[in-house]
């Protein structure tokens, strides 16, 4: 019998108690977008620092100037004999409003059998994120209990504002840099492709928003006397919109796709394979009709192919009828972004894009965020080999590499200001209800979860060293 074996053995025979420990970490109310439950989310930190110092972790919180990241640490950070993780998570949850929709209080967490018997795990960051950190928790648990340490150097980094959008996160990222060197990030904030099926997701799109304004004439005109006469921002605005995308559904800013780069065929013939889900959603919506880029499947389109959105358009009357030509008109847009394409490339070419269509006699101006880049792994990296492998021998099978049209700001700032990919791993599934009411994450989830960790973390204890330090 292999070390793993016992570990396992040791992580099935423990697993009342990881989720006595769970359920204590679920009954601290940490909200972190209320101000109000900011001691919370600190005592949540304190819980979970003093819970993996239990465990055998060097551990302390990080100060960040909102909510704390625990930071814990088993291992060395100059030791380059043994592969070194950082295992990234979030111990902030959503609201619970409507609270007087949840059959069970928000944060009594419990066990309860659902009708078709399934066992479930109830509360307010049961699924998001604090049952999948301890997924990870436990894992490392197993391996220390029979070995006394880990198959591999690992940091652990939990943040507390993930769910209020980490505003601290980038700045603690530069500032500690030096305190967080490592070989790769795991993550543990995903879901399964199905009940059955793993999944590491291998893409996520990058995300900016801009507002555009255009200013014509210095106040509102009476469309009698100006109409047809004096330059209408509407009417410049709605221009512009229109000529947003091409015939074939393709943006039409110049320069746009430059740095697009296309899906390996190998990786678009497996997302041929999973069918056609996105395709189907549009039944939930009322829809039925794709408007897709033309040669694009809904799949490479929301992984894969960049998108720009009209978010809201306003300016001039909004009540009953008055004919006037407004002074201004705006439009507030959203760009979901593949990797290489940069936000501020795009930004600076949308910009000129929309500047160029404006009369001379009008004036734009535009009010945005900075946004986050986009990511993409490749395919061959060893520690994504080498994460499938674990998850295949829990699993019975192979995991799916889907791709995201959402966005991680995180995983973008770790490949940024450390130079580390992230292995996306997560045992959420579809109907988990997170951030709504009644959320829940099935104890299979949370045992097969634990388990593929602790076979994952073996798997990275093999990756060859010397890729580690050549190519990274
Ligand atoms: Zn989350």
């Amino acid at each position: 019998m292999g070390a793993i074996d016992t570990v396992l053995g040791l992580i099935d025979e423990h697993f009342d108690r990881s989720i006595e420990k769970l359920f204590e970490l679920a009954r601290i109310p940490s909200v972190s977008s209320d101000p109000a439950l900011a001691g919370e989310c600190r005592r949540a930190a304190l819980w979970l620092s003093d819970y993996v110092s239990s465990l055998g972790f060097q551990s302390r919180l990080m100060e960040t100037g909102g909510h704390p990241v625990v930071y814990a640490i088993l291992g060395d950070l100059n030791d380059t004999t043994k592969p070194h993780v950082l295992f990234y998570g979030h111990y902030d949850v959503q609201p619970v409003d409507p609270i007087e929709k949840w059959t069970n209080p928000p944060f009594e967490p419990k066990i309860d059998v659902a009708k078709d018997g399934t066992e479930r795990l109830l509360g307010r960051g049961m699924s998001d994120d604090k049952g999948q950190i301890f997924t990870f928790l436990e894992a490392c648990r197993g391996w220390i209990e029979h070995t006394g340490t880990l198959p591999v150097n690992v940091t652990i980094f939990l943040e507390g504002e993930e769910e209020a959008g980490s505003p601290s996160l980038e700045r603690t990222l530069i500032e500690q840099a030096g305190d967080l060197a490592a070989d790769v990030v795991l993550a543990c904030d995903s879901a399964m492709w199905d009940r059955d099926t793993p999944a590491i997701a291998t893409r996520l799109k990058g995300l900016f928003h801009d507002k555009v304004i255009v200013h014509g004439p210095n106040r509102d005109l009476h469309s009698g006397t100006y109409g047809g006469v004096a330059a209408n921002p509407l009417r410049v605005l709605s221009n512009i919109l229109a000529g947003l995308y091409d015939a074939d559904n393709r943006v039409a800013i110049p320069g746009f796709y430059d740095e697009v780069e296309q899906v390996p065929a190998s990786l678009r013939q497996q997302w041929r394979e999973l069918g056609s889900a996105a395709d189907a959603a549009l039944g939930d919506v009322g829809l039925s009709m794709p408007v897709l880029e033309t040669g694009y499947t809904a799949m490479e389109q929301t992984w894969a192919r960049p998108v720009v959105d009209i978010n809201g358009v306003g300016g001039g009357n909004q009540g009953p009828p008055r004919s006037v030509l407004p002074s201004q008109a705006w439009a507030r847009l959203s760009f979901r972004l593949v990797a290489s394409q940069k936000p501020d490339v795009i930004r600076r070419l949308f910009r000129e894009h929309v500047a160029s269509q404006v009369p001379s006699d009008c004036r734009v101006s535009f009010e945005g965020d900075d946004g986050c880049g986009a990511y993409a792994l490749k395919e061959d990296n060893p520690f994504l080999i080498a994460a499938a492998r674990g998850l295949e021998a829990e699993w019975g099978r192979q995991p799916k590499f889907p791709g995201s049209g959402g966005s991680i700001p995180a995983i973008g700032w770790f490949k940024d200001h450390l130079g580390l990919d992230s292995i996306m791993v997560g045992f959420a599934l579809d109907d988990d209800a997170i951030h709504a009411p009644n959320e829940k994450y099935d104890v299979r989830s949370m045992r097969k979860g634990t388990r593929s960790w602790a076979r994952i973390l073996e798997e990275v204890s093999r990756v060859d060293l010397k890729w580690r330090r050549t190519e990274r």
